[in-house]
Protein backbone atom coordinates (compact mmCIF):
# COMPACT_ATOMS: atom_id res chain seq x y z
CA UNK A 1 0.00 0.00 0.00
CA UNK A 2 1.50 3.60 -1.01
CA UNK A 3 1.88 5.85 1.83
CA UNK A 4 -1.30 8.24 0.29
CA UNK A 5 -3.55 4.41 0.46
CA UNK A 6 -2.21 4.23 4.16
CA UNK A 7 -3.18 7.72 5.43
CA UNK A 8 -6.56 7.32 2.91
CA UNK A 9 -7.55 3.91 4.39
CA UNK A 10 -6.88 5.54 8.44
CA UNK A 11 -8.84 8.18 8.01
CA UNK A 12 -11.67 6.04 6.21
CA UNK A 13 -11.17 3.85 9.63
CA UNK A 14 -11.08 6.40 11.98
CA UNK A 15 -14.15 8.16 11.20
CA UNK A 16 -16.52 5.28 11.36
CA UNK A 17 -14.09 3.87 14.73
CA UNK A 18 -16.47 3.56 17.69
CA UNK A 19 -19.55 4.09 15.69
CA UNK A 20 -22.89 1.86 16.68
CA UNK A 21 -25.13 0.82 13.53
CA UNK A 22 -27.91 -0.42 13.89
CA UNK A 23 -28.85 -2.56 10.69
CA UNK A 24 -32.64 -3.69 10.00
CA UNK A 25 -32.87 -6.48 7.90
CA UNK A 26 -36.53 -7.92 6.88
CA UNK A 27 -37.97 -10.84 6.21
CA UNK A 28 -38.32 -11.12 2.51
CA UNK A 29 -34.61 -10.79 2.52
CA UNK A 30 -33.85 -13.52 5.17
CA UNK A 31 -36.25 -15.82 4.11
CA UNK A 32 -36.12 -16.95 0.20
CA UNK A 33 -39.51 -15.85 -0.50
CA UNK A 34 -41.12 -18.05 2.19
CA UNK A 35 -38.94 -21.30 1.14
CA UNK A 36 -37.01 -20.92 4.56
CA UNK A 37 -33.52 -18.81 5.64
CA UNK A 38 -30.62 -18.19 3.37
CA UNK A 39 -27.80 -18.58 5.45
CA UNK A 40 -25.32 -17.53 3.10
CA UNK A 41 -27.03 -14.42 2.27
CA UNK A 42 -26.89 -13.96 6.15
CA UNK A 43 -23.03 -15.17 6.12
CA UNK A 44 -22.81 -12.59 3.59
CA UNK A 45 -23.49 -9.42 6.01
CA UNK A 46 -22.36 -11.43 9.11
CA UNK A 47 -19.13 -11.15 6.74
CA UNK A 48 -19.12 -7.91 6.48
CA UNK A 49 -20.09 -6.91 9.79
CA UNK A 50 -17.27 -8.99 11.23
CA UNK A 51 -14.78 -6.92 8.51
CA UNK A 52 -16.56 -3.46 9.83
CA UNK A 53 -16.06 -4.50 13.79
CA UNK A 54 -12.58 -5.07 13.07
CA UNK A 55 -12.15 -1.15 12.27
CA UNK A 56 -14.21 -0.08 15.64
CA UNK A 57 -18.25 -0.43 14.43
CA UNK A 58 -20.88 -1.74 16.90
CA UNK A 59 -23.40 -3.57 15.26
CA UNK A 60 -26.82 -4.11 16.56
CA UNK A 61 -28.91 -6.52 14.10
CA UNK A 62 -32.81 -5.94 14.19
CA UNK A 63 -34.15 -9.16 12.77
CA UNK A 64 -37.43 -9.71 11.03
CA UNK A 65 -37.84 -12.97 9.47
CA UNK A 66 -38.82 -15.61 12.68
CA UNK A 67 -42.66 -16.14 11.21
CA UNK A 68 -41.83 -16.31 7.84
CA UNK A 69 -38.91 -18.90 8.86
CA UNK A 70 -41.29 -20.49 11.48
CA UNK A 71 -44.38 -21.05 8.16
CA UNK A 72 -41.39 -22.52 6.05
CA UNK A 73 -40.59 -25.12 9.18
CA UNK A 74 -43.68 -26.16 9.41
CA UNK A 75 -44.88 -26.45 6.00
CA UNK A 76 -47.23 -23.60 6.15
CA UNK A 77 -45.70 -21.52 2.95
CA UNK A 78 -49.56 -21.03 1.47
CA UNK A 79 -51.44 -21.50 4.18
CA UNK A 80 -54.23 -18.92 5.79
CA UNK A 81 -52.77 -18.77 9.84
CA UNK A 82 -54.99 -17.20 12.93
CA UNK A 83 -53.08 -14.98 15.18
CA UNK A 84 -52.12 -18.06 17.83
CA UNK A 85 -50.96 -19.90 14.62
CA UNK A 86 -48.28 -17.14 13.67
CA UNK A 87 -47.41 -16.77 17.06
CA UNK A 88 -46.49 -19.95 17.34
CA UNK A 89 -44.55 -20.11 14.08
CA UNK A 90 -42.58 -16.90 15.02
CA UNK A 91 -41.61 -19.05 17.91
CA UNK A 92 -40.24 -22.13 15.77
CA UNK A 93 -38.80 -19.72 13.32
CA UNK A 94 -36.80 -17.28 16.22
CA UNK A 95 -34.98 -20.28 16.79
CA UNK A 96 -33.38 -21.17 13.57
CA UNK A 97 -32.55 -17.37 12.77
CA UNK A 98 -31.17 -16.90 16.12
CA UNK A 99 -28.95 -20.30 15.12
CA UNK A 100 -28.39 -18.76 11.23
CA UNK A 101 -26.90 -15.35 12.72
CA UNK A 102 -24.93 -17.01 15.71
CA UNK A 103 -23.38 -19.87 13.71
CA UNK A 104 -22.05 -17.31 11.06
CA UNK A 105 -20.76 -15.10 13.65
CA UNK A 106 -19.07 -17.77 15.53
CA UNK A 107 -16.83 -18.42 12.12
CA UNK A 108 -15.50 -15.20 13.40
CA UNK A 109 -15.02 -15.36 17.11
CA UNK A 110 -17.64 -12.90 17.55
CA UNK A 111 -20.62 -14.00 20.08
CA UNK A 112 -24.43 -12.71 19.71
CA UNK A 113 -27.22 -12.23 21.97
CA UNK A 114 -30.86 -12.42 21.07
CA UNK A 115 -32.95 -9.81 22.96
CA UNK A 116 -36.88 -10.22 22.07
CA UNK A 117 -38.85 -6.65 23.03
CA UNK A 118 -42.26 -5.53 23.01
CA UNK A 119 -43.55 -2.33 22.98
CA UNK A 120 -44.42 -2.16 26.60
CA UNK A 121 -40.56 -2.41 27.52
CA UNK A 122 -39.53 0.67 25.71
CA UNK A 123 -42.69 2.65 26.66
CA UNK A 124 -42.16 2.27 30.40
CA UNK A 125 -38.79 4.26 31.45
CA UNK A 126 -37.95 1.88 33.64
CA UNK A 127 -37.81 -1.01 31.38
CA UNK A 128 -36.46 1.56 28.91
CA UNK A 129 -33.80 2.28 30.75
CA UNK A 130 -32.75 -0.99 32.09
CA UNK A 131 -32.91 -2.28 28.15
CA UNK A 132 -30.60 0.84 27.15
CA UNK A 133 -28.38 -0.59 30.11
CA UNK A 134 -28.44 -4.17 28.86
CA UNK A 135 -27.44 -3.13 25.03
CA UNK A 136 -24.60 -0.71 26.00
CA UNK A 137 -23.31 -4.00 28.22
CA UNK A 138 -23.44 -6.09 25.37
CA UNK A 139 -21.74 -3.74 23.00
CA UNK A 140 -19.17 -3.24 25.96
CA UNK A 141 -18.44 -6.99 25.85
CA UNK A 142 -18.17 -6.78 21.92
CA UNK A 143 -21.28 -8.63 21.67
CA UNK A 144 -23.84 -8.69 18.65
CA UNK A 145 -27.47 -8.23 20.06
CA UNK A 146 -30.19 -9.29 17.72
CA UNK A 147 -33.28 -7.96 18.66
CA UNK A 148 -36.85 -9.02 16.91
CA UNK A 149 -40.02 -8.44 18.46
CA UNK A 150 -41.42 -10.77 20.82
CA UNK A 151 -43.98 -12.00 18.40
CA UNK A 152 -44.99 -15.21 20.50
CA UNK A 153 -46.35 -12.88 23.27
CA UNK A 154 -47.66 -9.81 21.77
CA UNK A 155 -50.97 -9.42 21.62
CA UNK A 156 -52.31 -5.77 18.86
CA UNK A 157 -52.35 -3.57 22.59
CA UNK A 158 -48.09 -4.34 23.35
CA UNK A 159 -47.25 -4.94 19.68
CA UNK A 160 -44.94 -2.33 17.13
CA UNK A 161 -46.34 -4.75 14.43
CA UNK A 162 -43.57 -3.98 12.09
CA UNK A 163 -39.59 -4.07 12.51
CA UNK A 164 -39.12 -1.15 10.96
CA UNK A 165 -40.81 0.96 14.38
CA UNK A 166 -38.94 -1.24 16.58
CA UNK A 167 -35.47 -0.55 14.73
CA UNK A 168 -36.23 3.31 15.11
CA UNK A 169 -36.92 2.77 18.82
CA UNK A 170 -33.30 0.50 19.19
CA UNK A 171 -31.73 3.39 17.12
CA UNK A 172 -33.13 6.05 19.55
CA UNK A 173 -32.47 3.95 22.83
CA UNK A 174 -28.63 3.56 21.82
CA UNK A 175 -28.75 6.60 19.94
CA UNK A 176 -27.10 5.35 16.95
CA UNK A 177 -24.71 6.87 14.40
CA UNK A 178 -26.71 5.04 11.59
CA UNK A 179 -29.97 2.89 10.93
CA UNK A 180 -29.31 0.82 7.74
CA UNK A 181 -32.41 -0.89 6.26
CA UNK A 182 -31.67 -3.68 4.42
CA UNK A 183 -34.40 -4.50 2.45
CA UNK A 184 -35.66 -6.15 -0.84
CA UNK A 185 -35.37 -2.57 -2.80
CA UNK A 186 -32.65 -0.48 -3.87
CA UNK A 187 -34.53 2.68 -1.55
CA UNK A 188 -36.83 4.87 -1.80
CA UNK A 189 -38.30 5.67 -5.24
CA UNK A 190 -40.70 8.64 -6.51
CA UNK A 191 -43.00 5.34 -7.18
CA UNK A 192 -43.74 2.15 -6.94
CA UNK A 193 -40.81 0.18 -9.09
CA UNK A 194 -42.49 -2.94 -9.20
CA UNK A 195 -45.27 -0.96 -11.29
CA UNK A 196 -43.35 1.47 -12.71
CA UNK A 197 -39.72 0.40 -14.03
CA UNK A 198 -38.53 3.43 -14.77
CA UNK A 199 -39.42 5.46 -11.15
CA UNK A 200 -36.59 7.10 -10.07
CA UNK A 201 -34.52 6.48 -6.68
CA UNK A 202 -34.28 9.08 -4.33
CA UNK A 203 -30.63 9.48 -3.25
CA UNK A 204 -31.15 11.66 -0.45
CA UNK A 205 -33.52 13.60 1.46
CA UNK A 206 -34.19 14.40 5.37
CA UNK A 207 -36.05 12.67 7.55
CA UNK A 208 -39.01 13.41 8.46
CA UNK A 209 -39.93 15.39 5.41
CA UNK A 210 -43.91 14.81 4.68
CA UNK A 211 -43.39 15.49 0.93
CA UNK A 212 -41.70 12.08 1.12
CA UNK A 213 -45.12 10.18 2.45
CA UNK A 214 -46.42 10.02 -1.21
CA UNK A 215 -43.99 8.46 -2.84
CA UNK A 216 -44.18 5.62 -0.02
CA UNK A 217 -46.67 2.24 -1.13
CA UNK A 218 -47.17 -0.72 0.68
CA UNK A 219 -45.72 -3.01 2.18
CA UNK A 220 -44.86 -6.83 0.47
CA UNK A 221 -45.92 -10.48 1.16
CA UNK A 222 -44.07 -11.43 3.93
CA UNK A 223 -42.89 -8.23 6.23
CA UNK A 224 -45.03 -5.98 8.13
CA UNK A 225 -43.30 -2.62 6.75
CA UNK A 226 -43.64 -0.83 3.43
CA UNK A 227 -41.75 2.29 2.95
CA UNK A 228 -43.94 3.91 5.30
CA UNK A 229 -42.79 2.35 8.09
CA UNK A 230 -39.31 2.75 6.56
CA UNK A 231 -39.86 6.73 6.82
CA UNK A 232 -41.92 6.65 10.07
CA UNK A 233 -38.81 5.20 11.56
CA UNK A 234 -36.08 7.15 10.29
CA UNK A 235 -38.15 10.10 11.40
CA UNK A 236 -37.63 8.51 15.10
CA UNK A 237 -34.73 7.59 14.67
CA UNK A 238 -33.76 11.14 13.37
CA UNK A 239 -34.69 12.46 16.96
CA UNK A 240 -31.84 10.73 18.77
CA UNK A 241 -29.40 11.79 15.90
CA UNK A 242 -29.37 8.92 13.94
CA UNK A 243 -29.08 9.01 10.16
CA UNK A 244 -30.95 6.09 8.61
CA UNK A 245 -30.12 4.54 4.66
CA UNK A 246 -32.85 2.85 3.37
CA UNK A 247 -30.99 0.30 0.97
CA UNK A 248 -31.16 -3.19 -0.80
CA UNK A 249 -29.79 -6.13 1.13
CA UNK A 250 -28.67 -7.72 -2.07
CA UNK A 251 -26.18 -5.40 -2.99
CA UNK A 252 -22.44 -6.71 -3.26
CA UNK A 253 -20.64 -5.34 -0.11
CA UNK A 254 -23.36 -2.79 0.81
CA UNK A 255 -22.22 -2.40 3.95
CA UNK A 256 -18.61 -1.94 3.23
CA UNK A 257 -19.73 0.35 0.69
CA UNK A 258 -21.73 2.46 3.51
CA UNK A 259 -18.36 2.46 5.56
CA UNK A 260 -16.37 3.69 2.88
CA UNK A 261 -18.82 6.81 1.80
CA UNK A 262 -20.19 5.47 -1.05
CA UNK A 263 -23.18 6.37 -2.55
CA UNK A 264 -25.93 3.55 -1.79
CA UNK A 265 -29.90 3.38 -1.48
CA UNK A 266 -31.57 6.52 0.10
CA UNK A 267 -30.55 8.16 2.84
CA UNK A 268 -32.55 10.11 5.58
CA UNK A 269 -30.19 13.07 7.06
CA UNK A 270 -31.20 14.22 10.29
CA UNK A 271 -31.23 17.52 9.49
CA UNK A 272 -30.69 19.19 12.76
CA UNK A 273 -28.10 18.54 14.72
CA UNK A 274 -27.99 15.98 17.24
CA UNK A 275 -28.04 18.09 20.72
CA UNK A 276 -31.48 19.65 19.46
CA UNK A 277 -32.90 16.70 18.02
CA UNK A 278 -31.96 15.20 21.62
CA UNK A 279 -33.39 18.05 23.28
CA UNK A 280 -36.80 17.57 21.19
CA UNK A 281 -36.34 13.61 22.34
CA UNK A 282 -36.70 14.48 25.84
CA UNK A 283 -38.90 17.33 25.83
CA UNK A 284 -41.24 14.51 24.23
CA UNK A 285 -41.69 12.79 27.06
CA UNK A 286 -43.66 14.34 30.10
CA UNK A 287 -42.90 17.19 31.91
CA UNK A 288 -40.46 16.74 34.88
CA UNK A 289 -41.69 14.93 37.86
CA UNK A 290 -39.11 16.29 40.31
CA UNK A 291 -36.39 18.83 40.61
CA UNK A 292 -32.82 18.63 42.05
CA UNK A 293 -30.89 21.34 42.76
CA UNK A 294 -27.23 21.11 41.78
CA UNK A 295 -24.16 22.92 43.96
CA UNK A 296 -21.63 25.09 42.08
CA UNK A 297 -19.42 22.27 41.16
CA UNK A 298 -22.15 20.25 39.43
CA UNK A 299 -23.51 22.93 37.46
CA UNK A 300 -20.07 23.36 36.03
CA UNK A 301 -19.32 19.86 34.97
CA UNK A 302 -22.86 19.65 33.41
CA UNK A 303 -22.78 22.96 31.41
CA UNK A 304 -18.94 23.01 30.54
CA UNK A 305 -17.51 19.58 30.08
CA UNK A 306 -20.49 17.85 29.26
CA UNK A 307 -20.43 15.06 32.23
CA UNK A 308 -22.86 12.88 33.86
CA UNK A 309 -24.57 13.94 37.18
CA UNK A 310 -23.48 12.45 39.98
CA UNK A 311 -24.91 12.12 43.18
CA UNK A 312 -22.52 14.34 45.26
CA UNK A 313 -23.48 17.25 43.33
CA UNK A 314 -26.76 16.99 44.07
CA UNK A 315 -27.92 19.59 47.44
CA UNK A 316 -31.72 19.21 47.52
CA UNK A 317 -34.10 16.76 46.29
CA UNK A 318 -37.92 18.06 45.55
CA UNK A 319 -41.12 15.94 44.42
CA UNK A 320 -41.76 12.04 44.29
CA UNK A 321 -40.29 10.09 41.12
CA UNK A 322 -39.71 6.76 39.80
CA UNK A 323 -36.10 5.70 38.58
CA UNK A 324 -36.19 6.75 34.75
CA UNK A 325 -38.72 9.45 35.20
CA UNK A 326 -37.29 12.94 33.73
CA UNK A 327 -36.20 15.44 36.80
CA UNK A 328 -35.23 19.09 36.18
CA UNK A 329 -31.70 20.25 37.61
CA UNK A 330 -31.30 23.43 38.42
CA UNK A 331 -28.65 25.67 39.79
CA UNK A 332 -28.46 27.58 43.67
CA UNK A 333 -30.72 30.10 41.65
CA UNK A 334 -33.23 28.08 40.70
CA UNK A 335 -32.49 28.53 37.34
CA UNK A 336 -32.54 25.08 35.19
CA UNK A 337 -29.50 23.82 33.88
CA UNK A 338 -30.64 20.92 32.72
CA UNK A 339 -32.73 17.83 32.52
CA UNK A 340 -33.13 13.88 32.47
CA UNK A 341 -33.53 10.75 32.94
CA UNK A 342 -32.94 9.30 36.40
CA UNK A 343 -31.52 6.23 37.01
CA UNK A 344 -32.82 6.54 40.75
CA UNK A 345 -36.53 7.03 42.29
CA UNK A 346 -36.75 10.09 44.65
CA UNK A 347 -36.23 8.32 47.85
CA UNK A 348 -32.91 6.49 46.86
CA UNK A 349 -31.62 9.64 45.05
CA UNK A 350 -32.41 11.73 48.56
CA UNK A 351 -30.47 9.14 50.68
CA UNK A 352 -27.72 9.58 48.33
CA UNK A 353 -27.23 13.22 47.13
CA UNK A 354 -24.27 14.90 48.40
CA UNK A 355 -22.68 11.24 48.74
CA UNK A 356 -19.88 10.02 46.14
CA UNK A 357 -20.63 7.14 44.12
CA UNK A 358 -18.73 4.39 45.79
CA UNK A 359 -20.89 5.16 48.50
CA UNK A 360 -23.91 4.03 46.45
CA UNK A 361 -23.81 0.88 48.27
CA UNK A 362 -23.42 0.93 51.43
CA UNK A 363 -26.16 3.52 51.56
CA UNK A 364 -28.63 1.73 49.33
CA UNK A 365 -27.24 -1.82 49.54
CA UNK A 366 -27.26 -2.00 45.66
CA UNK A 367 -25.55 -0.21 42.91
CA UNK A 368 -27.58 0.61 40.18
CA UNK A 369 -25.63 2.84 37.80
CA UNK A 370 -22.68 4.95 39.08
CA UNK A 371 -24.12 8.03 37.80
CA UNK A 372 -27.71 9.11 38.85
CA UNK A 373 -28.02 11.11 35.17
CA UNK A 374 -26.10 9.57 32.40
CA UNK A 375 -24.79 12.21 30.49
CA UNK A 376 -26.30 10.21 27.69
CA UNK A 377 -29.87 10.70 28.87
CA UNK A 378 -29.48 14.32 29.81
CA UNK A 379 -29.93 17.54 28.04
CA UNK A 380 -28.19 20.90 29.42
CA UNK A 381 -29.62 23.98 28.75
CA UNK A 382 -27.07 26.96 27.64
CA UNK A 383 -27.82 30.30 29.08
CA UNK A 384 -26.30 33.61 28.17
N1 LIG B 1 -41.27 -9.67 13.88
C1 LIG B 1 -41.70 -10.28 12.66
C2 LIG B 1 -40.89 -11.54 12.38
O1 LIG B 1 -39.81 -11.68 12.84
C3 LIG B 1 -41.54 -9.39 11.44
C4 LIG B 1 -42.20 -8.05 11.49
C5 LIG B 1 -41.91 -7.26 10.20
O2 LIG B 1 -41.90 -7.83 9.14
O3 LIG B 1 -41.67 -6.08 10.28
O4 LIG B 1 -41.32 -12.40 11.67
Amino acid sequence: MSNKQQAMSKTAASDISGQCWVVKIGSALLTNDGLGLRSEVIGGWVNQMAQLRARGIHFIIVSSGAIAAGRARLGWKLRRVSLHEQQAAAAVGQTGLIQAYESAFQGHGIHTAQILLTHDDVADRKRYLNARSTLRTLLELEVVPIINENDSVATDEIRFGDNDSLAGLVANLTEADRLIILTDQAGLYERDPRAFPEARLLSAAQAGDASLLEFAGPGGALGRGGMLTKLKAAETAAKSGTETIICSGLEAEVLLKIAAHEQVGTLLSVGRTPLAARKQWLAGHKPPQGRLTLDDGACKVLTEQGKSLLAVGVAEVRGKFKRGEVVSCADRHGQEIARGLINYNAAETRKIMGQPSNMIEQLLGYVDEQELIHRDNMVVFYHQ
